[in-house]
């Protein structure tokens, strides 16, 4: 029979198709009579043993293979022995190839379609692969960022917390929770902390809080996004008090034409979006003000440095109507209140914003695909390790520290490229 498996010191003698699968029957081609590891007499043959293995699959169907071993007996102690083949995982009852084969794609596909693939228990999957994360815990070590990343994300029922490399656009690391109880650990034992010169968060105080003992050298620079996000929320405050005052067929009719409003700013406004706004600015006043409000504060950030800033948001604090437009006013307090944080954007050599943040929805739609039996730590180990998008992110980019100069740097997974892989399905 022609050798179709290829495995060391065996030879397949029979093969049967059925039910959707393969399995092929080997015996093992010589095995000379082993002496007693107990008492070092010679065993004697005692029959044979057959043990049943998955193998990688063949022709799209899971394999089974089936080893006949001889047993060998000590007839001095009785001691059993059945030789030993390195290509078999006793334990797992699998072959080594085939752990391999999973190895390499369970981080990126569904622990079912692997055991609807190889006919193992999803179980054996999951087991395989929590070994692989444990494995990589310990071995892979990404370059401490420059310029980092702190944020939040909903993922499998709580808000994580994922640190980036805004420098390349990467995943740095992912903690259980934004709590610091959870934070202030993970930065008391940061390699090389001292590396870190620009953190950008939101304005949620723990991350200031976590990262600020143990960061010597890092500025924290309040995420540009965060900060106009609230001009346009205090515009959408204003949109729902004025429908809420007009009968219900006007209501409907602003809600859906005027959404766009607080989304869009007028310099991407389509010719009919000009028109419906010259319109509102007749009809709704007070909305349309709102609106100029919101454009406003967008435009601080168009400054070419501090100072202007500075200016232009003092200019358009002093503007606000008194007694009017709470949720302005209350915008520009919290401006106060984080003012050097906030215009810490000019400071930094280069403008530093959270905006790969988008691309981690595409994470958290992959998350939410895989459903129940995905742990955190193994959603986790598909952003943090994601070997597709780690490749992309791998550097020697010359003026970027280098420890050991015959080694790449890793700087984990590149997010544009997760966020892909996640879109087209291939992470989920
Ligand atoms: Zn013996």
């Amino acid at each position: 029979m022609l050798d179709l498996l290829g495995l060391p010191g065996v030879r397949p003698v029979d093969l049967q198709s059925e039910g959707g699968g393969i399995t092929i029957t080997a015996e093992t081609t010589e095995s000379p009579t082993p002496d007693c590891p107990g008492c070092g007499k010679a065993m004697h043959r005692h029959g044979s043993r057959k043990t049943t293995f998955a193998d990688t699959p063949q022709q799209m169907q899971p394999v089974r293979l089936q080893i006949i071993r001889p047993r060998h007996r000590c007839a001095e102690c009785g001691k059993m022995m059945t030789p030993e083949l390195e290509f078999l995982d006793e334990k797992r009852r699998v072959t080594t190839r085939l752990i391999e084969e999973i190895r390499k794609r369970c981080l990126n596909r569904t622990f079912h379609s692997l055991a609807d693939e190889t006919g193992l228990a999803v179980n054996t999957i999951k087991n395989i692969t929590l070994d692989l994360i444990s494995e990589l815990e310990q071995t892979v070590r990404y370059q401490t960022p420059v310029i980092m990343g702190i944020d939040e994300l909903k993922l499998a029922g709580d808000y994580r917390c994922i640190i980036t490399n805004l420098a390349t656009n990467s995943v740095f690391d992912m903690l259980e929770k934004r709590t610091k109880a959870h934070m202030k650990p993970f930065f008391r034992a940061l390699p090389d902390r001292e590396q870190v010169e620009w953190v950008c968060t939101d304005m949620w105080r723990p991350f200031k809080e976590s990262f600020g003992p143990y960061l010597p050298n890092a500025r924290l620079v309040i995420d540009k996004f965060h900060v106009v996000r609230m001009a346009s929320d205090a515009l959408e405050y204003e949109r729902k008090k004025l429908q809420a005052t007009l009968q219900r067929s006007d209501r409907l009719k602003v809600k859906k034409s005027l959404r766009w409003l607080t989304l869009k700013r007028s310099t991407s406004l389509t010719p009919d979006e000009c028109k419906t706004l010259e319109i509102v600015r007749d009809d709704m006043p007070k909305l349309a003000e709102a609106y100029d409000f919101k454009e406003a504060f967008y435009d601080i950030y168009d400054a070419s440095d501090k100072a202007e800033a500075i200016r232009v948001f003092e200019s358009w604090q002093n503007s606000l109507p008194e007694g009017e437009l709470p949720k302005f006013h209350a915008l520009a307090r919290t401006v106060r209140n984080h003012c050097e944080d906030i215009f810490a954007y000019w400071d930094a050599p280069v403008r530093i914003t959270n905006a790969y943040t988008e691309g981690m929805n595409g994470i958290v739609k992959m998350a939410n695909r895989l459903g129940r039996g995905y742990s955190y730590e193994i959603i986790r180990a598909r952003a943090v390790y994601a070997e597709h998008a780690r490749r992309v992110s791998i550097s020697t980019k010359p003026g970027l520290p280098t420890t050991t100069p015959s080694m790449p740097l890793e700087y984990g997974p590149h997010i544009p490229t997760l966020a892909d892989l996640a879109e087209r399905g291939e992470t989920g």
